[in-house]
């Protein structure tokens, strides 16, 4: 990405933003805009999340730029964070401590033990499982905030228990996020089939109840679902929330410019609404996303019956709209439903009959 692309991106992300804070200047008694601030910090605040292929090859000077630039183009009065999510190969002591010095909050990919990370691997075909861990723990020994993401296929079950999943990231001692693998993209190719889900449901049930035993590391899915199904609290992600369609405060820029509704949906012309460097602001793509969207059914068969359709708890739509876009309907969703209706079962039982 060139610094001219990396310029307006700031610039007219900020703008959006500026926009927000003198409206909500104007029309707030200066007391309750100060709460707000300290209270509500998403209202003001702005994240770049930066992906790839894999996003440490364009460098750690490009990023230290980029940082140098947000604080040049951005009013101090809006917050600025920055996430990455990496294949932790390119990640080094001296990448650790610029992540830690700018607050960078990190995202490794690794599946499992080495037997289970088997896609991860070089363009050799040689393991990047060994140069993974020993980078995570570079990251812990710079206290940077990370965690590790997990992608969760219809192998992992089959060649992993549950305990021993647990087993091997409690003692990595990294947070943990899990995903369920989509066969788009990069994981084209790989079956996947709807019958899949109820397998991988069953697997992160068993995960789930070892957690609720045993907790030695966070795992901020489980900790939704307990907060959705015992405390009625919302499902904090985009594909339950169905923020990126209902709300305009999301964009994914490619490389070039080219602006799209999320990241996920990069590289597909038909989900493009422009490039931000042909534009006065990002403002000029909302009539584009909003006729776009306008008429989106989402595939709600899902909901029916699900334990997550609750107003309070999930925005039913379905979930992620680049899976339904693309496969006609969420895995996740399939997943949640069912891992939501075994914990539900389990409450009854074990906690709240
Ligand atoms: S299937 Fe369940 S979790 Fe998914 S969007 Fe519908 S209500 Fe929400
Ligand atoms: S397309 Fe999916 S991942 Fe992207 S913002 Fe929408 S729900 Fe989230």
């Amino acid at each position: 990405m060139t610094e001219e692309t990396l310029n307006k991106i700031f610039v007219s992300t900020a703008d959006i933003f500026s926009d927000n804070l003198n409206n909500l200047k104007d029309t707030l008694p200066s007391d309750y805009f100060n709460n707000v601030k300290k209270y509500h910090p998403r209202y003001l605040s702005l994240e770049y999340t930066w992906h790839g292929g894999e996003p440490l090859l364009a460098g750690q000077e490009f990023y230290a730029r980029a940082i140098e630039m947000q604080s040049c183009l951005i009013p101090k009065e809006i917050h600025t964070s920055n996430k990455i999510q990496t294949n932790g190969t390119l990640i080094n002591k001296s990448v650790a401590n610029f992540f830690k010095k700018n607050n960078f909050v990190v995202g490794v990919s690794l599946d499992g033990p080495e037997y289970v990370n088997k896609n991860r691997v070089y363009r050799n075909k040689k393991s990047s499982f060994a140069d993974v861990v020993a980078n995570i723990k570079l990251l812990q020994k710079a206290e940077v905030t990370h965690g590790v993401l997990a992608t969760i296929t219809p192998d992992t079950v089959k060649n992993i228990t549950p305990a021993e999943f647990m087993s091997f990231f409690g003692e990595l001692g990294s947070n943990l996020q899990v995903n369920v693998f989509y066969p788009v993209g990069r994981g084209l190719g790989l079956s996947c089939k709807k019958s899949d889900s109820q397998e991988i449901a069953k697997f992160l049930f068993d995960c789930f109840k070892i957690y609720l035993e045993n907790k030695t590391i966070t795992i901020k899915d489980f900790d939704s679902y307990i907060d959705a199904l015992f405390l009625n609290q919302k499902l904090p992600y985009c594909r339950y929330t169905g923020s990126c369609i209902t709300k305009e405060n999301m964009f994914g820029f490619d490389y070039n410019g080219d602006v799209y509704l999320c990241n996920r949906f990069i590289g597909l012309d038909k989900y493009k609404f422009g490039n931000i460097n042909e534009v006065q602001s990002l403002n000029e793509f909302s009539d584009k996303k909003q006729k776009l969207y306008k008429n989106y059914k989402p595939n709600k068969k899902n909901c029916i019956s699900c334990q997550m359709a609750k107003n309070e708890i999930c925005g039913q739509m379905g979930g992620c709209i680049f899976a339904q876009e693309l496969l006609g309907y969420d895995p996740l969703c399939l997943v949640t439903k069912q891992l939501s209706q075994n914990i539900a079962q389990y409450k009854k039982e074990y906690y709240m009959p």
